[in-house]
């Protein structure tokens, strides 16, 4: 990194300085609302990944005026904010900024489910609006629309999600693709709306591109603004709905899985994002990590690996994904899916219906030795393990869109705690860093970034945790996670090495990130020179005081 970069890093602001600024916002927001320590601040502090950067202080703003205030204020005083909506941004960095010192400006409080337009499907929401507070607003209020959701953490911000382009699991999976009409605070404490006019624009909520230059892309994986209200795209209950899975048989085929996969969704009968998982991935959710190997073995030595894939079932590579529409077209698709998969091998669906008698069974299972003996009998006659049964209740509504907490608990993989009931990796001190690169989807293109990292997981020792999520019909992103334990500073210190290398390795090959967390972020100045020099240029002339996420995405 050039010696300009290092020293221009801009800290929040630090000792009087600090004092000052928060001094002034306890009395322009309310005492209640700043924390210079306590424990809502050792809260935002904690992170799964490796080494996070302590914060200097925690503002909690109740409403949009209050964030203006801040952010005055912050200007003012020359104070470093970094915004999250909810913080939830687990293996990417939490709460954490970019660097030490910053003042965390957590949106929670503004939590308003402002509209929902059912004619046009639409909602307008606040940045503390989570998915589990849509989906069950929608239950109770609008049962004829769905909200999309992520299989991570229920109570993440649907906005926080979306401004760092997460990816979702049904098709609305293009989170910030369905947010439409953005009310942005600039870091000057100016407020603007996005889209262009005419004052109170009829279409801010369901014409994305508004009119003139598209503005609301800059405010996305960036530090040019904070959002404090955005509309969102809704879904239609469909009439049908079915869930499938797919059991790969040969490893060797998986780049002709993803041809498969591609050309079903380039010709429209795969809608939703699809994601492949491999035997690791599928572990973490069914099981734990044998804990007396914890302390002995970093990677699961190559036959536990395998008599664990065999005890629960596991294929090499396993397919899920939804399927919406009419009843007709539900039958179709499922039709098409049996001619383009069978030969590959074993494809399950799943209705309502069926959903709800394998409910039914895992109950019965839960409470009695007979029906622990029928559910073995049902799961052997379909080549599953009791596990997967278990499993395939939440598989199938999160495919709906419904959040759920069964899959964040396979944060806790590589735990010395017992999966909770309620999971949450940062509490915990569950040991978890993502890395998300992208590719185009062809089968050969996914294979050789699979080739190209996995021998390095292997090298430092690592389970090789590959997902392969269909963002696009053209792109495939190749999420990898690396699972250590955080009270190991050995493993600590090989977890960031396996970090650098991956990104190391990928950029040279032309492999770019679909997003990035806070440890990794300064890669981007190093490798696109061109692109960082324009991005600060917008940079100083929307804040030119560099209050806003100095650093984030490398930009300052
Ligand atoms: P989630 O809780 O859904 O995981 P976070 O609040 O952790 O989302 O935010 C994810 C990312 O998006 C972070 O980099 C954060 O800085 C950014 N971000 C979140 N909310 C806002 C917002 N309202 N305005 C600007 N940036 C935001």
């Amino acid at each position: 990194m050039p010696e300009s970069d290092r020293t221009e890093t801009v800290p929040a602001g630090e000792g009087s300085k600090l004092q000052a600024a928060l001094k002034q916002m306890a009395a322009a927001i309310g005492a209640e609302s700043v924390h210079a320590r306590g424990a809502q601040l050792d809260r935002v502090a904690r992170a799964t990944i490796p080494d996070p950067k302590k914060p200097a202080a925690l503002v909690t703003p109740k409403d949009s005026a209050d964030v203006v205030q801040v952010v005055r204020i912050a200007s003012q005083y020359g104070v470093a904010l970094w915004p999250v909506s909810q913080g939830r941004n687990w293996g990417y960095g939490s709460a954490t900024a970019c660097h030490d010192n910053a003042v965390v400006l957590h949106l929670g409080r503004l939590n308003q489910i402002l509209e929902v337009n059912e004619e046009l499907a639409y909602a307008v929401i606040e940045p503390g609006v989570t998915y589990r507070q849509l989906r069950t607003f929608l239950e109770l209020h609008h049962p004829d629309l769905w909200c999309d959701c992520t299989d991570g953490p229920p109570d993440g911000s649907v906005i926080g999600n979306a401004l760092d382009r997460g990816l979702g699991v049904t098709h609305y999976a293009d989170h910030f693709g369905t947010l439409c009409g953005l009310e942005v605070v600039l870091p000057t404490g100016d407020v603007i709306r996005t889209g262009g006019g005419p004052p109170d624009c009829q279409t801010w909520h369901t014409h994305k591109w508004g009119v003139g230059p598209h503005t609301e892309g800059l405010f996305s994986q960036s530090n040019l603004g904070i959002v404090t209200r955005a509309g969102v795209w809704l879904i239609r209950k469909p009439e049908a709905f079915a869930s499938f899975t797919f059991d790969l048989a040969r490893v060797a085929d998986l780049p002709r899985l993803v041809d498969t996969v591609r050309e079903l969704a380039l010709r429209g009968v795969l809608q939703s994002a699809c994601h492949v998982v491999n035997d690791v991935v599928a572990l973490c959710v069914l099981t734990q990590y044998p804990g007396d190997l914890l302390d002995r073995h970093s990677r699961l030595p190559d036959d536990v690996l395998r008599d664990l894939c065999r005890r629960y079932g596991v294929a090499p590579w396993s397919l899920g994904g939804g399927i919406q529409g009419t009843a007709a077209t539900v039958r179709e698709v499922k039709r098409q899916l049996r001619r383009a998969l069978a030969s590959l091998g074993r494809l399950t669906f799943l209705d309502d219906r069926s959903v709800g008698l394998i409910s039914r069974l895992n109950q019965w299972s839960a409470r009695s030795a007979a029906g622990r003996s029928v559910a073995r009998w049902v799961a052997g006659a379909a080549g599953k393990s009791p596990e997967m049964l278990q499993a395939a209740p939440h598989i199938h509504s999160v495919l709906k869109g419904i959040p759920s907490d069964y899959f964040v608990r396979h944060a806790y993989f590589k735990s010395r705690l017992p999966k909770p009931e309620l999971a949450d990796p940062d509490r915990d001190d569950c040991g978890l860093v993502w890395f998300a690169p992208i590719a185009p989807m062809t089968g050969r293109h996914v294979s050789e970034l699979l080739r190209l990292c996995e021998p390095l997981f292997e090298q430092h020792r690592f389970d090789f945790y590959a997902a392969l999520l269909m963002q696009n019909a053209r792109s495939m992103i190749v999420l990898m996670s690396i699972f250590f334990l955080k009270d190991d500073p050995e493993q600590v210190l090989r977890a960031k090495r396996l970090y650098e290398e991956l990104c190391r390795a990928t950029t040279a090959d032309g492999y770019q990130q679909y997003r990035i967390g806070v440890g990794g972020m300064d890669q981007l100045i190093a490798s696109t020179p061109e692109f960082v020099s324009f991005a600060r240029t917008l940079k100083a002339a929307v804040d030119p005081s560099k209050i806003l996420a100095p650093g984030k995405y490398g930009i300052r």
